[in-house]
């Protein structure tokens, strides 16, 4: 069977930081580190953590007093941030670089007094962190029909911005009947949106080119993840969303010739390795990478975890 890898596939630069950022912690104060929600949307890599001293909590009434405390990749609102400092907690802030810069935009098209409206998924926790980011009502739009509800006047003052696990091509429709439907509409460029999801779909796209089946490594509550899987439905692929080798069912390749593979930016490559030795158990595989587009961006860590 050939299979063909994806590229750019699996993390980003915003995951490797947040990731980087617990293990540094954890070095430098020593463990237990409390990290609010998952750092990222990935078992594996919550589990690996858990395992050198992290401690994940939901809520930070279950952080103790004083304890260092990590705010995760997808950004907190402002009550926590708040929360944080009313307790006096050492805080190291995980939040992606690109979600803050989608938190500034929002803050800065209220202050000059436009209604704002989200593009994103009700309940993630990156749409409501950047809900809460902002000060004022924010509306959530997540499809076309939700822009068709809005009950602005047309002519009212508005501006989007978008969920960053969201690519170009998901928001496109949406921006466009936002458009349509107000006169004094504004939006970042759409170069602001983020390198990561939007390559890792045209990978994907890529690659259904040449598969029978496509396979998606990430978690089942990882939006970028799912997003994957659903594009390479919608191009008519069959395409499966699976945590790691052992969520490989053999029925999926029956028909199979070639077989692609990606990762989500939070799924970690060492479970593409274990997909491909559930493979290699079910028959001989050749393996190859797709060319695909190089990424080389890099975060910087909080000055608090590089000083030395
Ligand atoms: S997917 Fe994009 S926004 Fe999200 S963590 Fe990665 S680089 Fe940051």
């Amino acid at each position: 069977m050939e299979v063909y890898l994806a590229q750019p596939r699996g993390f980003c630069a915003g995951v490797v930081r947040a990731i980087e950022i617990v293990e540094r912690a954890l070095e430098k104060y020593g463990p237990p580190v409390y990290v609010r929600h998952e750092i990222v949307h990935n078992k594996y890599v919550v589990e690996s953590l858990k395992a050198k001293g992290a401690i994940f909590v939901e809520d930070l009434s279950e952080v103790p007093p004083l304890a260092v405390t990590v705010f995760s990749a997808h950004g907190v609102a402002r009550s926590v941030e708040e929360e944080a400092a009313a307790r006096g907690l050492p805080v190291l802030n995980a939040t992606c670089p690109l979600v803050t810069k989608v938190h500034n935009q929002g803050k800065r098209y209220m202050s000059k007094g436009r209604t704002l409206v989200l593009i994103g998924h009700a309940g993630h926790p990156e749409v409501e962190g950047t809900m809460g980011q902002v000060p004022g009502p924010v509306l959530l739009v997540q499809d076309v029909d939700d822009v068709a509800a809005l009950t602005l006047p047309t002519d009212a003052p508005v501006a989007y911005i978008t969920q960053t696990t969201l690519s170009v091509d998901d928001t496109k429709d949406i921006i466009a009947a936002l458009q349509a439907k107000f006169t004094d509409i504004q939006g970042p460029d759409i170069r602001d949106i983020c390198y990561a999801t939007q390559n890792r779909q045209s990978a994907v796209r890529d690659l259904s080119k040449l598969v029978d089946v496509i396979l998606v490594v990430g978690a089942a509550n990882s939006s970028n993840s799912n997003r994957l899987r659903e594009i390479g439905t919608e191009v008519g692929v069959a395409s499966y969303l699976i945590a790691d080798g052992s969520e490989l069912n053999p029925d999926w390749l029956k028909d199979a010739k070639a077989v692609g593979i990606t990762a989500g930016a939070s799924a970690p490559e060492v479970l593409v390795d274990d997909v491909i030795e559930a493979l290699r158990r079910i028959g001989p595989v050749t393996v190859s990478v797709l060319p695909g587009r190089e990424e080389n961006i890099e975060f910087r860590l909080p000055a608090e975890l590089t000083a030395g």
